[in-house]
Order: structure tokens, then sequence, then C-alpha cells
């Protein structure tokens, strides 16, 4: 059984993106893998997080998670931040990976903008960090969104040049599993930028959280054209807000782009937005109820969280203790 390493930032509220890219696929996944699921919690302070806000969103998460249909007793789901291995091997990464890779990376760029210079070095070397938390575990497939493709491209990249260093085959190469649909979700404000659980507006995404009047106003406020849906996907270039709502639809729905065109052509944005916000609030109502549930019982989440970092520990620490050896580091014999 291939094993499958994923997470997520406790940045903020898990947005439609989020779930569309990813949680989605990490539910459905479970059936025939062994899954490690991470709140990434040492990823999200790359940039400032309230320490009160950043605990409350990491229970709010695995709530959110368990919600979905994680299901935590056949798999792992834990906080980045209890198993040190992370860290240990993110450190061996930094001086693996290249100052010219990193480069490269496009996260970082959105993220720093052009006030580079005052951003964390942890920003700089998030991808490092990344590669370690999946190949702690020689997971072999990620299931992410399309913004995360080129990170994992960068994994590979390291462990490749890990295994070329030190005259080895211990790193495995990894496999990006990435959604047909709606793997790059927009925002509701501005169809050429990803949904984002940090953007500052809040009304530029869907929260996990969000009740179906909430859903239905910022659904309703969504940026759109003057134009009607058209009959093909060709009348959708150039048109990057009518493209996101129609592709959030189509996933939503379990229908093709195609299919949702026939249904709504010719409608204006007007009666397809109402459309669109029962389909939405159909997913997202039950999880945000069970959410709340979940979350009246904080000890039994941080229970849950400290039983599945022991679990993820016992896969990583030898990975990692043997990945050390390799290096040359005196271990205990
Ligand atoms: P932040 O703004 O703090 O980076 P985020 O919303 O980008 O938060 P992450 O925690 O960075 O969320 O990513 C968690 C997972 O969700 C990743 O697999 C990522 O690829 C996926 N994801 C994030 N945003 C989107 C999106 N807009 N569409 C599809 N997938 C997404
Ligand atoms: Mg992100």
């Amino acid at each position: 059984m291939q094993r499958i390493f994923s997470g997520i930032q406790p940045s903020g509220v898990p947005q439609l993106g989020n779930y569309l890219g990813a949680i989605r696929n990490w539910v459905s996944l479970q059936a025939d893998h062994e899954c490690v699921f991470c709140l990434v919690d040492m990823h999200a302070i790359t940039v400032w997080q309230e320490p009160a806000k950043l605990r409350e969103h990491t229970l709010t998460q695995t709530a959110i998670l368990l919600a979905s249909g994680i299901d935590a007793e056949r798999h792992i789901l834990f906080n980045q931040s209890a198993v040190s291995a992370h860290a240990r091997l993110a450190w061996i990464f930094n001086c693996v990976s290249r100052l010219g890779w990193l480069n490269r990376m496009t996260q970082f760029k959105d993220k720093a903008g052009k006030d580079r210079e005052n951003h964390s070095a942890g920003l700089y070397v998030y991808p490092n960090l990344m590669a370690a938390d999946i190949l702690a575990y020689k997971a072999t497939r990620v299931p992410v969104g399309e913004d995360q493709k080129q990170h994992l491209e960068l994994t590979n990249d390291i462990a490749q040049k890990f295994n070329h260093d030190y005259g080895v085959d211990f790193f495995p190469q990894v496999e990006a599993l990435i959604p047909p649909e709606a793997a790059r979700v927009m925002s509701l404000r501005d169809g050429t930028k990803k949904m984002s659980k940090s953007d500052p507006s809040a009304q530029s995404r869907i929260e996990l959280t969000d009740d179906a009047d909430t859903i239905a106003l910022k659904i309703k406020r969504a940026k759109t054209d003057a134009g009607v849906i058209p009959s093909d996907p060709s009348g959708l270039v150039d048109r990057p807000e009518a493209k996101n709502l129609i592709s959030i639809y189509a996933a939503l729905s379990g229908m093709g782009v195609q299919q949702v065109l026939d249904l709504h052509q010719g409608q204006g944005f007007g009666p397809f937005k109402t459309a669109l916000t029962d389909v939405v609030v159909n997913e997202v109502a039950p999880i945000a109820v069970k959410t709340s549930q979940l979350l009246q019982d904080e000890s039994y989440l941080v229970q849950l969280l400290h039983n599945g970092a022991q679990r993820a520990q016992a896969i990583a620490e030898p990975i990692v203790t043997e990945a050390e050896k390799l290096v040359g580091f005196v271990k205990p014999l």
C-alpha cells in the first residue's frame, strides 16, 4: 500500500479551494492508502500568527478534517511541531537544497511581494521543510492543489541530490496527486488570484465554517462580468471570474464543465449564482455543523492530535535517524 503525506497550514479557516484541491481528495484516498495528514503549524509561522489564533485555527482545522471524513483512527492526523523529526530533516535539506532552486519558487514571490527583505527566512526555506515533511515518512504520493506542484518538483530535486551526494538510494521520488477539476480555485473578488485562507478579505473565499446565509451573500457579491453563461468552454476564455464559478459548480456537482454549461447556457450570473449557492451550501453546511459539535470538546481534539503525533513519530524517527547517520552525525549505536 502506498503511503500518502499531505499537510494544511493552520493559518486561517480552511476555504473551498483547500477542500476541492486537497481535503476532499484526502478523504477518498483513505480507502486504499496509508495516510499521514498533518496540520503544518511550523509552516504557518513563516508569516506572523497571533499565538492564540494559531492554537484556535489548529483545533478548528482538526475538527474540520474530522467533519469532512478524515478517519484519525485508521490513519494519522497530527500537528507538525509535535514531531521533531520534521525540523531535523528540514535542516539537512536546507544544506542540500540550492539557493538557485529556492529563488525560482513562485509561492515565495507571491507571498513576499515587493517587500522581500522584510519577510522571514522561514518563508524562503519553506519548500525545504515541505520536502522534509514528506520524505520523513518516505511517502510516495502527495495530494495537493495545483499551487503546490512546483514545491513537489523541488522535493524530488532534493531527494535526488541527497541520494547522489551521499551515494545512496534512500529517499523515493514523490508523485503529486492534483485533482482534475478545481485544482486552483480562484478568489471570489479577483479571478486572477488563488483563493487563500490567509487573504485579508474574508469576502474572497468560502470558509468551511460559513453558514448558508454567509455563503449566499459571498457568492452574490462575487465578481463576475456582464456576459451570460456561454454554450461551450471557449466562451470562458479571458473571463477568469466566470470560469472560476463554473468550475466550482462542476467540481461540487460532479458534472463536467460542458454539462454545467449545457444546463445553464444563456443565463445571466444572477440565476446561476443562486444555483451555485445551493450546490456549495449542500456540501459545506453539514461540515460546518459537525465542526461546531466537535469543537465543544477541546480536550478530545488535543488528545487526538497527541495520539496521532506518537504514531507519526514512530514512522519518522527511524527514517530521519538513518538520514542523520548517512550525513555522518554520531547517533547512539
Ligand atoms: P495560505 O494562504 O496560508 O497559504 P492556503 O489557503 O493556500 O493558505 P495551504 O494550507 O497553503 O492553504 O494549502 C493546503 C492545501 O490546499 C494544499 O494542498 C494546497 O495546494 C491546497 N490549496 C490551497 N489553496 C487552493 C486553491 N485556491 N485551490 C485549490 N487548492 C488549494
Ligand atoms: Mg498556501
